[in-house]
C-alpha cells in the first residue's frame, strides 16, 4: 500500500554552494521556505481532508545543514504530530556532507524516520565538475553512519551531468547499491533557467542528455536496482512546480516512468523476436501480465509501431500468470 507524504520545501536553504543543475525555486515551485507555522498548516489541512497517512517530508534543501534554531523550529512543529501519530514519521533531503552522529541524534528524537541523500554520482569528477562539493566517499560514509544509527536510508542519483556518461550512470548505480538503500530516486539532468548548466549549454560547452538517450540509459537502471531489492520511488522530475516554464533542455517529460518501463519491454520483446523470422505476411501475439499492457504497448502505441518498424506486426494479450517485466510470444 502506498502511503501520501505531506511534502514541505526549504527550498536552498543550507546549501553551502549552488550545484550546477539546481533551481530548487523552479521545481518546487515555490519561492518561500517553510515556517513552523506551514507545518501546522500543512498538517492540518492533510488531516482535515482526510488524506493524511504517511510521513512529513522537507525537501529542496540541505535539511542539515540548515541554521540549527531554524532546523529545530521545523523538527519542534512537526514532532506532535508524530507523537500523536497523526504522521508515521519525518522524511528529510540532504548532502552527505552535512550528516554526522550529533545532527542524526537530533533528527533521532523528533522523529525523522527516513534520509535521503543527495548522491548524484560516484564520480568524484563528475561531482567536481557539477559542484557539489562532496565526494562519493562522503556519499559511503553518511551512508553507513546512517543505516548504522537506525534511519531509513534513500539515495538521489542523477544522470546526463556535465561530464557524466551512461557507463558513469552505470558506475553510479552499482556503487549505491552496494550501500544497501531502501529506496532511490533517479533524475535525468533537466537544464533549467538560472543554472551554471544553463550558462554552459548556450555557451556551446555542454551537451545535454536527449529525452531518448536518458530514458534508455534508466531503462537500465531501474531492473539494476529492483533486482537488488531496491525500490526506485522516482524516476525523472516532478511535473508539479514550474518546470515547464522554467526548462530549457534536457531530458524532461511528464511521464517519464513510463517511457522507461515501456522501454524495457520494447527491448524485452525485440530480444524474444529475434528468435522469429518477422516479415508482413508474420504476426505475433505478445502476452504480459494484465497490469503490464499499457506499458508492453508503449505510450500512444510506440512500441507496436516500432515494432513493426523492425518488422514484427504484433498485438498484445493479458496473461496473469506472468510477473512483471516477463512476457511471452507466440507466432499468431
Ligand atoms: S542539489 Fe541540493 S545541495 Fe545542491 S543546490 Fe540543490 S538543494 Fe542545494
Amino acid at each position: 500500500m502506498s502511503h501520501k507524504n505531506i511534502a514541505l520545501f526549504v527550498a536552498h536553504v543550507g546549501c553551502p554552494n549552488m550545484c550546477s543543475f539546481c533551481n530548487q525555486h523552479i521545481i518546487s515551485g515555490k519561492q518561500e521556505t517553510a515556517t513552523a507555522g506551514d507545518v501546522d498548516a500543512a498538517v492540518k489541512t492533510a488531516l482535515d481532508s482526510g488524506c493524511c497517512d504517511g510521513q512529513l517530508a522537507f525537501f529542496g534543501g540541505s535539511f542539515t545543514a540548515i541554521d540549527r534554531p531554524y532546523m529545530m523550529e521545523l523538527l519542534s512543529a512537526a514532532k506532535p504530530y508524530v507523537e500523536r501519530g497523526d504522521i508515521t514519521g519525518i522524511r528529510i533531503s540532504t548532502r552527505p556532507d552535512a550528516i554526522d552522529s550529533e545532527v542524526l541524534a537530533i533528527l533521532k528524537e523528533y522523529g525523522v524516520e527516513a534520509i535521503e541523500l543527495g548522491a548524484q554520482s560516484m564520480d568524484d569528477h563528475v561531482l567536481t565538475l557539477n559542484r557539489r562539493g562532496h565526494t562519493a566517499d562522503d556519499v559511503r560514509r553518511a551512508s553507513r553512519l546512517i543505516k548504522d544509527s537506525g534511519f531509513e536510508l534513500g539515495l538521489q542519483m542523477m544522470t546526463g551531468l556535465y561530464g557524466d556518461t551512461e557507463e558513469g550512470a552505470i558506475f553510479t548505480a552499482r556503487e549505491l547499491i552496494k550501500l544497501g538503500p531502501k529506496t532511490v530516486r533517479i533524475y535525468p539532468t533537466v537544464v533549467l533557467e538560472g543554472t551554471e548548466l544553463a550558462d554552459l549549454y548556450s555557451a556551446g560547452k555542454y551537451e545535454p542528455e536527449t529525452l531518448d538517450g536518458a530514458v534508455k540509459t534508466c531503462a537500465k537502471l531501474l531492473p539494476m536496482f529492483e533486482k537488488a531489492g531496491i525500490k526506485v520511488i522516482r524516476l525523472g522530475l516532478h511535473s508539479g512546480g514550474n518546470v515547464e516554464d522554467g526548462y530549457i533542455a534536457g531530458a524532461y517529460h511528464p511521464a517519464f516512468r513510463e517511457l522507461v518501463e515501456g522501454q524495457i519491454y520494447f527491448e524485452k520483446a525485440i530480444e524474444k523476436l529475434s528468435q522469429f523470422e518477422g516479415g508482413n505476411d508474420h504476426t505475433y501475439k505478445i502476452f504480459v501480465n494484465p497490469k503490464e499492457i499499457s506499458k508492453m504497448t508503449g505510450q500512444k502505441r510506440q512500441n507496436i509501431v516500432q515494432l513493426k518498424d523492425n518488422n514484427y506486426i504484433c498485438n498484445v494479450f493479458s496473461n496473469s500468470s506472468l510477473n512483471k517485466y516477463e512476457i511471452l510470444i507466440e507466432e499468431d
